[in-house]
């Protein structure tokens, strides 16, 4: 339903959670984050079913996963279709060992038939979302082939998926990136300074920076803090459309 990513220098945390307050008018039965520091073996995730509040209340408790506070994470509001709307169920889903973590929008046509592969292949699945089989397949195409790459990794299982889908990734070894791709379904990059934003609406970044470019159909963006890279599903480079924001949200 609602998607904010952040890669730059404010507490991450407090960006993801403000961002998805921005998106709240959309509705959801859920919401969850996710963070990664430079020193973190698993990416830290927390959701919650229910209003943003309950997920406030279990982030409180929760220290930001290192005495260096998290500059890179990701933040989902969940509107359910496959999986009733439980913690569980809450994005964002991780791979096995936790070092993949995904958040999704839309509908991945195709999941019982790439949950049936990955069980096939003894991967627990723990959720009952369409949404699960991303983190495992990119964790498995990274484990295949370590010097891969997020971007290239999220390439290869982005190809596989039928549907429309807008998804996010973090990875643990990559605490300064993260890698979104979509396809029928909206999804924005801001770009601010030291700074780069990725979310489903304007609404979510506004308040940071009002410097936007929309992603075309099938298209891949890879986040650092200096800007954003925007490619294909083949990897090429793709042509961006950059505006500004000049209206008031
Ligand atoms: N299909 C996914 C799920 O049910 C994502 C739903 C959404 O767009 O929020 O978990």
């Amino acid at each position: 339903c609602g998607i904010v990513g952040y890669v730059g220098w404010r507490p991450a945390r407090d960006v993801l959670l403000g961002g998805l307050r921005r998106l709240e008018y959309r509705g959801y039965d859920s919401a969850g984050v996710a963070t990664v520091t430079p020193d973190s073996t698993s990416v830290a995730v927390h959701r919650a079913a229910g209003p943003l509040d309950n997920l406030l209340a279990v982030v409180a408790d929760a220290p930001e996963d290192s005495e260096d506070v998290a500059r890179t994470g990701m933040g989902h509001t969940r509107w359910a279709t496959h999986g009733a709307p439980t913690d569980r169920n809450a994005h964002p889903h991780r791979d096995a060992a936790g070092r993949v973590a995904v958040i999704h929008n839309g509908i991945i046509e195709n999941f019982a038939a790439l949950r049936g592969e990955l069980e096939d292949a003894g991967v627990e699945l723990a959720s009952e979302t369409d949404s699960e089989v991303a983190a495992h397949l990119v964790a498995r195409a990274l484990d295949a082939e370590p010097a891969l790459g997020l971007t290239a990794a999220v390439r290869q299982v982005v190809n596989r998926l039928e549907g429309a889908f807008t998804l996010v990734f973090t990875h643990a070894d990559r605490p300064d990136e993260i890698v979104a791709a979509r396809r029928s379904s909206p999804l924005v990059v801001g770009v601010g300074d030291g700074e780069t934003f990725v979310a489903s609406d304007v609404a979510a970044f506004i308040d940071h920076t009002r410097d936007a470019v929309e992603l075309g159909q099938d298209q891949i963006v890879t986040l650092t803090r200096e800007g954003a890279v925007v490619t294909d599903f083949h990897g090429d480079l793709a042509p961006t459309r950059p505006f500004h924001v000049d209206w008031d949200i």
